[in-house]
């Protein structure tokens, strides 16, 4: 069995999804197809970080995995800050009631009108570049409000095994490396606030030895560039990039490698930077695997040999799970018929959306059990990167509903 489906319960023959049968909540519902995120899951996931991790380590959640209202102001209580990539997520992370004081924003092309909101609201802005510096600096002295800032680093090393890299070489995320001494110049002359570094090596990463090379030669970057330029650290994000398992053979993360990774590095750094409050950012790694997409089957069809599955929904919805976001080789996300959970899986069959395009695949030839017209199909591993990283407009169908359960 897949990893990720051990997590699920099923009660006579039917997957819950927070102790509710799935066909009982797809009424409820009232269509399909919806995503469903299950609280459990999110609650479990936390105290798991929070068992593995060191006590001193902030865990912060990184919006853009999955920006659902209601999922972020759960998960509000449960973490110390939130990410945010544009003032949209920035007013989510704020609503959620999230202190200015532990949002952080990051991402190229911040426009001026989100870099003036996140100085109104008072969170801190993770300068992407030099001529970000440039804008935010006129904006700052502009408002009159004090901005707070801390520096993106594009490392000299790379995270190797990761699903998106985001650091090392040349890049778009982050200034230099070797740029940054002369940053904190500029940013010192222009009287803002600087607070630190963040980090972000890379994105899905499944080796929990590959994430303790890159989080200790983060650490070692970010103690020698602050010491290099006497700028004391009150902040060092240190990134994230846990990933999970998708496919058959990924393997889950080993977590307590990395606590006890993280434990040495914070002891290091409290000798040398004892006042730096060490962030780590995990979008996908909290919500992915709470989540599910469910489609029902409204066609059955046979051609030349090969069974078909035709659903309601598809790639608009969950263009991951089709295989075109970021994926070099397409591999079937964890699929199950959610009302025959369980069932033993005497055939082959293709899981198709509804749109008109070959591309518009949910499973490639799975073993299930015979599906019939008015099944569920439920995808797994669906809780982050689903809705929002999908092309909902392509062919005009209408949007798919989103619970937590
Ligand atoms: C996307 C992103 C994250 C979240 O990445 P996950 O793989 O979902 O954990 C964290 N930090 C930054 C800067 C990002 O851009």
């Amino acid at each position: 069995m897949h990893p990720a489906l051990a997590l699920w319960q099923a009660s006579n023959g039917c997957l819950e999804v927070g102790g509710q049968s799935l066909l009982r909540l797809a009424d409820r519902i009232g269509q399909t197809p919806f995503f469903a995120y299950d609280r459990r899951l999110l609650d479990e996931r936390v105290a798991q970080l929070r068992r593995s991790l060191p006590g001193a380590v902030q865990l912060h959640y990184a919006i853009k995995a999955n920006p659902m209202p209601a999922v972020v102001q759960h998960l509000k209580p449960q973490v110390d800050g939130f990410d945010v990539a544009s003032a949209s997520e920035m007013k989510t992370a704020l609503d959620a009631g999230m202190n200015a004081a532990n949002i952080a924003f990051a991402g190229p092309g911040k426009s001026d009108a989100e870099l003036a909101q996140a100085v109104a609201a008072g969170i801190l802005v993770e300068i992407e570049s030099e001529g970000e510096l440039r804008r935010l600096t006129v904006i700052a002295e502009r408002s009159g409000y004090p901005a707070r800032v801390a520096v993106r680093i594009n490392p000299d090393f790379v995270l190797k095994g990761s699903g998106m890299r985001m650091g090392g070489g040349p890049q778009q995320f982050g200034v230099d490396a070797e740029r940054v001494p002369q940053l904190l110049g500029q940013i010192s002359a222009a009287g803002l606030g600087f607070e630190g570094f963040h980090i972000f090596a890379g994105s899905q990463n499944l080796r929990a030895e590959i994430i303790c090379e890159a989080q200790r030669r983060t650490v070692e970057l970010a103690l020698d560039l602050a010491e290099q330029s006497h700028y004391p650290l009150s902040y060092l994000n240190i990134g994230g990039g846990f990933g999970i398992p998708y496919f058959p053979k990924d393997e889950p993360l080993d977590l307590a490698q990395i606590g006890e990774n993280l434990g040495s590095l914070m002891e290091k750094l409290a000798g040398r930077q004892p006042q730096a409050a060490v962030v780590v950012e995990l979008g996908r790694y909290i919500v992915g695997e709470a989540g599910i997409y469910v489609s029902r089957v409204i066609d059955r069809k046979e051609s030349r040999g090969e069974i078909f599955l035709v659903t309601d929904g598809g790639l608009h919805h969950q263009l991951a799970a089709s295989g075109n976001f970021g994926q070099v080789l397409r591999r079937n996300y964890p699929l199950a018929i959610g009302n025959k959970f369980g069932a033993a899986p005497t055939e082959t069959a293709s899981v198709v959306g509804c749109l008109c395009t070959p591309l518009d695949l949910l499973g490639d030839r799975c073993e299930l059990p015979p599906a019939e017209v008015g099944d569920l199909v439920v995808v797994f591993q669906s809780g982050a990167y689903g809705l929002t990283a999908s092309p909902t407009a392509f062919l005009s169908h209408p949007a798919p509903i989103e619970v937590l359960v």
